[in-house]
Order: structure tokens, then C-alpha cells, then sequence
């Protein structure tokens, strides 16, 4: 796993999302099942997600009629750990957000580690609401 904690209850520890909170008091809840009350906070539970190698996470908040869905689920799934695993997630910042309705956008600018190379991305997402959970729709990359 990209982030494997050291010791100490995960719960305990800040939450990879870099909230500066602990993450049982941020995005644990979450992955544990409850639905994340926002775009903003979904959207922050799915990075902590990828930072922890939580694949079901990320495929279980991924919309299906959106253009991020897996057509190959096996597939899918691995591309998704090797990107967990080959990456570190080393700073999220929300930028903006918004919601109307069952609809929600959220942009940030994230930074990824990858062997030695350091990148900047920036992302304005997309989200839906499908009952009382939401879904990570699209993404558009941004700068
Ligand atoms: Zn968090």
C-alpha cells in the first residue's frame, strides 16, 4: 500500500486526505460505510482512499454511467492498485465547491509522487447523488 500506517491505531492517525485531522474523525467513517455527506467530503474520502489502496472504495463510489466506470471490472480493479501502490498522495487543497440538487462539482489541486518525479494536477470533478449517496461522475483536468 502506498501509505502502510506505522503502528498505532489507523483511527488514531491524521487522515491521508491531509485534512489535519484524525482520520476516525474524518474519512474513516466513510470507508466504513457511511455515506459521505458531501461532494467535498466524498471527494476527499476517495483521495484518502486511493492514498490507503482502498479499491472497492474507489470502484463502490465510482458512477456507472459515468465516463470513469471500468467497462473491464478485473482489469479495472488492478489499474486502480497499481496506481495506489506506485504513488504516494502527498497534498490535496479543495478549491471550490458547489451543489445543486443531486448534482455537485468540487475542484482541487492535488500532488502525487511517483518514483522520483513529483506532479501537480488539478481537477474540476463532477458528482451525482443517487439516493443518499454520493458518486464520483467525471473529471475534468484543469491548468
Ligand atoms: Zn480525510
Amino acid at each position: 500500500m502506498a501509505e502502510t500506517p506505522a503502528g498505532g491505531r489507523p483511527g488514531d492517525r491524521p487522515c491521508p486526505c491531509h485534512s489535519g485531522r484524525k482520520y476516525k474523525r474524518c474519512c474513516q467513517p466513510w470507508h466504513q460505510g457511511r455515506p459521505a455527506p458531501s461532494p467535498q467530503a466524498l471527494m476527499r474520502s476517495r483521495f484518502s482512499a486511493y492514498a490507503l489502496g482502498l479499491v472497492d472504495y474507489i470502484v463502490d463510489t465510482t458512477d456507472p454511467t459515468g465516463p470513469q466506470w471500468g467497462a473491464a471490472p478485473q482489469a479495472w480493479r488492478e489499474e486502480i492498485l497499481r496506481f495506489c501502490q506506485g504513488t504516494r498522495f502527498r497534498e490535496l487543497r479543495l478549491l471550490h465547491h458547489s451543489q445543486d440538487g443531486d448534482e455537485g462539482r468540487v475542484s482541487f489541486r492535488a500532488v502525487l509522487v511517483s518514483g522520483q518525479e513529483q506532479a501537480e494536477m488539478a481537477e474540476d470533478s463532477r458528482f451525482r447523488r443517487v439516493g443518499e449517496r454520493w458518486l464520483y461522475h467525471s473529471g475534468e483536468r484543469v491548468g
